[in-house]
């Protein structure tokens, strides 16, 4: 079965051919990051007609690196939400019209469900249930994966996401847009001791995050210095700030594993590309006899290929949308 995805949710515009599910046949994702890096972030009105210009040479594109046309497509897969409105429609438009040109079938997929299923891609032998630790640029979330599509929310961020956190430090210290890459970058010269932040322990929801403490303490850091005309070390702040919020993560998921007697922990989302995480979840993980997965970093921010896979389980299921299918900026997990 093949299926053709289409992800532009927000400032990516992704397609790409998934096989039977798991296999990727191609993976084209066209980033508009340098657009928006002028403005220090997205700009929705810009993403939504950058889209347009892109769709049907993203589209093109992945048909012909996987060597199919649409002929050899079982169904179109298409994120419907949660994104920026203007965006997503552009992707769910197109994506109707193919299904309407060539019958084959529709199935919304949800972004966040897209990114829990990027671990399916390179671990074979992943199979639900599992815990999923999701930290994008908007969500963190704790999740049990049930069954393929089924999850249960078990914590989630009290105010920003991780990923937000680390896109606003960075803003902060001039690192620029988009901050995770380049705080992990930094943070590699730095000292992760060398300043305290806070770590936020939230009374009575042990798998709740709350990230916008350690924020205000990084901008606290930042005034300080400023006025006792203090030099700021700025890797040792990236270096420190990366440890606050990595120590929390690994606790609440490591503390969540444990309760919930799961024995396989996966890492979803742009900030599952971050090595600081990656390393102390493994770290972690080894210390319990967890065994934990994460995708590549091309797998863990926005693409295509994560949506094909999460559609081609919704497929096997029955999952089907007509062409009434709209785009839900706010879409909830497990909705359909
Ligand atoms: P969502 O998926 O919640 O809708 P999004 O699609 O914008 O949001 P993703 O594509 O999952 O987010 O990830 C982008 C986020 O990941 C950004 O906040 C970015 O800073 C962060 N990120 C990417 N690489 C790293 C890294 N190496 N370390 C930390 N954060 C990272
Ligand atoms: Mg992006
Ligand atoms: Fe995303």
């Amino acid at each position: 079965i093949n299926i053709l995805a289409i992800e532009s949710s927000c400032d990516e515009t992704a397609a790409a051919v998934v096989k039977n599910g798991r296999t990727i046949l191609s993976n084209v994702i066209s980033s508009q990051i340098a657009l928006h890096t002028l403005y220090g972030g997205v700009v929705p009105e810009i993403a939504s007609r950058k889209h347009i210009e892109k769709i049907n040479q993203v589209i093109k594109q992945a048909l012909s690196e996987a060597n199919v046309t649409l002929q050899d497509i079982d169904a179109i897969g298409v994120t419907y939400g949660p994104g920026l409105v203007g965006a997503l429609l552009v992707g769910v438009a197109e994506a109707k019209a193919i299904s309407y040109g060539t019958g084959k079938p529709l199935v919304g997929v949800h972004h966040i469900e897209g990114h829990v299923s990027a671990n399916y891609i390179e671990h074979n032998d992943l199979q639900p249930p599992f815990l999923c630790l999701i930290v994008s640029g908007g969500h963190t979330h704790l999740v049990i994966v049930k069954d393929y599509g089924v999850y249960e929310i078990i914590g989630r961020t009290r105010d920003d996401a991780a990923g937000e956190a680390f896109d606003k430090v960075a803003r902060a210290i001039g690192l620029g847009y988009p901050g995770g890459p380049k705080i992990d970058k930094l943070a590699k010269e730095g000292n992760k001791k060398g300043i305290v932040f806070p770590r936020a322990h939230i009374e009575g929801s042990p798998y709740d995050f709350s990230f916008s403490g350690v924020k205000s303490a990084v901008l606290n850091y930042l005034n300080s210095c400023e006025m006792k005309k203090e030099e700021v070390n700025r890797a040792d702040i990236a270096a420190s700030f990366q440890d606050a919020v990595v120590d929390v993560l690994v606790r609440n998921t490591i503390a969540a594993a444990k309760d919930f007697n799961l024995d396989q922990i996966a890492i979803a989302g742009g900030v599952a590309a971050n090595s600081a995480l990656r390393k102390a979840m493994s770290d972690g993980c080894k210390e319990q006899g967890i065994k934990l997965c994460y995708p590549s970093p091309i797998y863990c921010t926005d693409n295509a290929a994560m949506i094909g896979v999460a559609a081609y389980y919704e497929f096997i299921k029955g999952t089907r949308h007509g062409l009434d299918l709209n785009a839900v900026p706010n879409l909830k997990i497990g909705q359909r």
